[in-house]
């Protein structure tokens, strides 16, 4: 499917999208939140500085369908992405993952005719409610895509600072936003001589780690990687699932991918999707080796796919 060139050039749309006859979204009243995490979606996140390591964000997700027009793609998926863990998205291609893991930082409503229906929380406020603001959501659950899409015009300095400045926030520390972000993503030794020039002269795997840091430089909450890897070689594949090892420590991550051996290396949980539906959730070595469902089973093994 298309992807979009990045999360930061979005137009805004209405907050309303999510729709269930029965009973509607936002007539329910918001869950209650951590009273030890007063946050805002409306507002700005929580500033990295000031976020404490292994204090994470959960993710929640409950009876979420979507659709492309009429087809529905994703049916009645009920998950929770634990804080500070790797989940990964398996399944064949075409089951849905994608447009799962889009409903979650609601960039799936941006396809022309696609809806989401059902609850996604965050942290137990709704993305969806009414009220909040679909850009900061979309701050709060950062997105890499399969392709690395570093601005094309844009140097590596200011590919990182380019999600900053549009916050239009004076507070903010460029240098040290944009040092702090590529330290982040495993990329600053290597560009830090050469951050004026062109984000596109890098390799692809260190465009991916761009990206990553532009992600990062946002201070999201939740990264949601749609199968980082598959346009990068083996050694680039490497660094980038060490840096997942590192990002874990202060974000949640949901990463899509293709790749089993990945899922095994890199995931703390696993999620097997099925013609739209999710099949079953478990520990990574529980899916890979004694999962419960048969389905999961034939797909892991091999048998289909
Ligand atoms: P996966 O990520 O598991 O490969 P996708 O979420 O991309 O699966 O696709 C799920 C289903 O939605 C497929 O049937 C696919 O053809 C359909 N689909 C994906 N993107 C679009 C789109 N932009 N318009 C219409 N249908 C789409």
């Amino acid at each position: 499917m298309t992807e979009p060139e990045s999360t930061e050039h979005e137009t805004p749309v209405q907050d309303d999208t999510i729709r269930k006859e029965d009973p509607p979204v936002s007539a329910e009243p918001e869950p209650a939140r951590s009273s030890a995490e007063p946050r805002s979606l409306a507002g700005a996140v929580t500033p990295a500085k000031e976020k404490p390591e292994q204090t994470g964000h959960t993710v929640t997700l409950k009876s979420v369908d979507a659709y492309y027009g009429e087809q529905r793609a994703v049916r009645d998926v009920d998950i929770e992405y634990a804080a500070n863990r790797v989940t990964a998205m398996i399944g064949p291609s075409g089951c849905g993952k994608s447009t799962l893991v889009r409903c979650i930082n609601r960039m799936h409503e941006e396809i022309p005719g696609a809806r989401c229906e059902g609850h996604v929380l965050l942290d137990g406020a709704n993305i969806y409610g009414s009220g909040v603001d679909v850009t900061a959501v979309r701050r709060a659950i950062g997105m890499v895509f399969q392709k690395p899409n570093p601005f094309p015009t844009m140097s590596i300095y200011d590919n990182v600072a380019a999600g900053v400045r549009l916050t239009g926030r004076k507070d903010v520390k460029l240098d040290e936003r944009v040092e702090q972000s590529l330290r982040g993503a495993g990329l600053w030794d290597e560009v830090k001589d050469r951050l004026g020039r062109p984000g596109i002269g890098l390799s692809g795997g260190q465009q991916q780690r761009l990206c990553i840091a532009r992600t990062i430089a946002n201070e999201p909450e939740v990264i949601i990687m749609d199968e980082p890897c598959s346009a990068l070689d083996p050694i680039a594949t490497l660094k980038v699932e060490d840096l997942i090892h590192e990002l874990k420590r202060r974000y949640t991550i949901i990463i899509v991918t293709h790749n089993m051996q990945q899922a095994a290396r890199v995931a703390d949980t696993t999620a097997f999707m099925l013609m739209g539906e999710l099949v079953e959730h478990a520990e990574t070595q529980k899916i890979f080796t004694n999962p419960d469902d048969p389905r999961t089973e034939e797909y892991v093994t091999g048998k289909f796919g």
